[in-house]
């Protein structure tokens, strides 16, 4: 395997013993130090679910892990090398696999260049293909499995000023969402894509203070939501909670939108 070893071992499926909308369930979580990732991997954990919870950032995950009080394990795992992303994820067998991974490039289409397209495709949807890739059989082998792909509402839903290489590349993401959701309906496997506006997150606050004018630059992402305030990660975990239950199991290749009403 390259790249960092597996601090701490994968989840068993008795790790946890109270019930919970996830419980006898392992999930998968990448990006799970900080934001969305974190709050998720938090929720499903309290749900019950056996949680390994995965990022490049090896004090964030420590972090996490001593928040969860040992109620999740944690590996390093960048999911931009394909070879990590096949071992770890074949190894946990996840029943629940969320894609959390992603990167903002700020511009329009004459700001960018082919690396920086190189970049951000790699990290944000070849990374999902490769992590799928890697979980599918064992779902298509146990009848079931549930992934989730954070997408954006700037993506094929919304047209967000300078974000055109982002925007392109969530649009991906949800293509690749419905994509799978059909082609393993039949497998009992579902596949959904979460959409979400801006939400407060260690990323964002370095998009802010790159600015140059923090204060300015968070109002104006304030005001392109109507309900007035940004999202918080914890609500975006809500969602993946519900997604990764049983209680979403009529629903597949759907992009579900939690925005503060900015597709409105
Ligand atoms: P974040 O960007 O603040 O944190 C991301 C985490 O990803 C960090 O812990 C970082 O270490 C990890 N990471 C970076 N590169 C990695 C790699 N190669 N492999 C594994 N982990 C890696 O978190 P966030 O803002 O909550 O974003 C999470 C997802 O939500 C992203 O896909 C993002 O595009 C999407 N999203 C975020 C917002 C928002 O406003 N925050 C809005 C819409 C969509």
């Amino acid at each position: 395997m390259q790249g960092k070893e597996i601090i701490m071992t994968s989840p068993s499926r008795d790790q946890r013993t109270s019930q919970g909308r996830l419980t006898g369930k392992r999930a998968l979580v990448t990006a799970a130090a900080a934001g969305i990732g974190r709050a998720s991997a938090l929720a499903m954990a309290a749900e019950g679910a056996a949680v390994l919870a995965t990022d490049i950032d090896e004090d964030g995950l420590a972090l996490l892990a001593a928040d969860a009080d040992g109620a999740l394990s944690s590996a390093v795992l960048d999911v931009c090398r394909r070879d990590e992303v096949m071992s770890v994820v074949d190894e946990a067998q996840p029943d629940i696999l969320l894609n959390c991974a992603g990167f903002v490039h700020h511009g329009s289409l004459l700001d960018a260049t082919d690396e920086e397209w190189e970049t951000a495709f790699t990290l944000n949807v070849r990374s999902m293909f490769h992590t799928i890739q890697a979980a599918l059989p064992g779902m298509i082998e146990r009848g079931s499995g549930s992934i989730i792909n954070v997408a954006s509402i700037a993506s094929s839903l919304k047209g967000v000023g300078m974000r055109c290489v982002y925007g392109a590349s969530k649009a991906a993401v949800i293509g690749l969402t419905k994509s799978v959701a059909i082609d393993f309906i039949k497998d009992g496997i579902r596949c959904n894509a979460i959409c979400p506006g801006t939400v407060q997150s260690p990323s964002l606050e370095d998009r802010l203070h790159a600015t140059g004018n923090y204060e300015a630059a968070r109002e104006q992402f304030i005001a392109r939501q109507p309900m007035g305030r940004l999202g918080t990660p914890e609500e975006m975990a809500s969602l993946a909670v519900y997604l990764g239950s049983d209680e979403s199991r009529f629903a597949s290749g759907q992009a579900f939108i939690v925005d503060g009403g900015m597709a409105i």
